[in-house]
């Protein structure tokens, strides 16, 4: 059973979520959050700084522990709690079974910009926000 053949609704406002152009990516009309699968996201991610692209088998990453100021999110589709993750200073949550990661309005934008200030600093990327995003299965 795959989320992809079923109707997923917003962590935020439990209104179903549109799919975005018959991708791997959703979106809450009330909101204005997104939901994205994670390849989706890397894809988006190595658009605007295409030397972003993972080396295979990035593993053993640590993750950090979830704040506690902050209720996790329930993953749309299987209702488990999300876990963190941290993108250049944003975070965002992440289902692992599911591979699918939530933005909030907005929270897109600053990850794609971080993204292309990285690019410029090329020599701590695989130590970064990104690889701990990508190294996870
Ligand atoms: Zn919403
Ligand atoms: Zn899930």
């Amino acid at each position: 059973m795959t989320y992809r053949d079923r109707p997923v609704s917003c962590p935020r406002c439990a209104l179903e979520l549109v799919r975005v152009d018959d991708g791997d990516r959703w979106s809450c009309s009330r909101c204005k959050g997104l939901l994205y699968g994670v390849g989706e996201l890397i894809a988006k991610l190595v658009e605007v700084a295409p030397d972003l692209v993972p080396d295979a088998g990035i593993g053993d990453i640590t993750m950090p522990a979830r704040r506690t100021t902050s209720p996790a999110l329930e993953c749309p589709t299987c209702n488990e709690n999300m876990d963190p993750v941290f993108l250049g200073g944003v975070e965002l949550d992440r289902c692992y079974r599911d591979n699918v990661v939530w933005l909030d309005r907005g929270e897109l934008e600053v990850v794609l910009d971080v993204a292309t200030e990285q690019r410029q600093g090329r020599e701590s990327i695989r130590s970064s926000w990104l690889a701990r995003l990508l190294g996870l299965d």
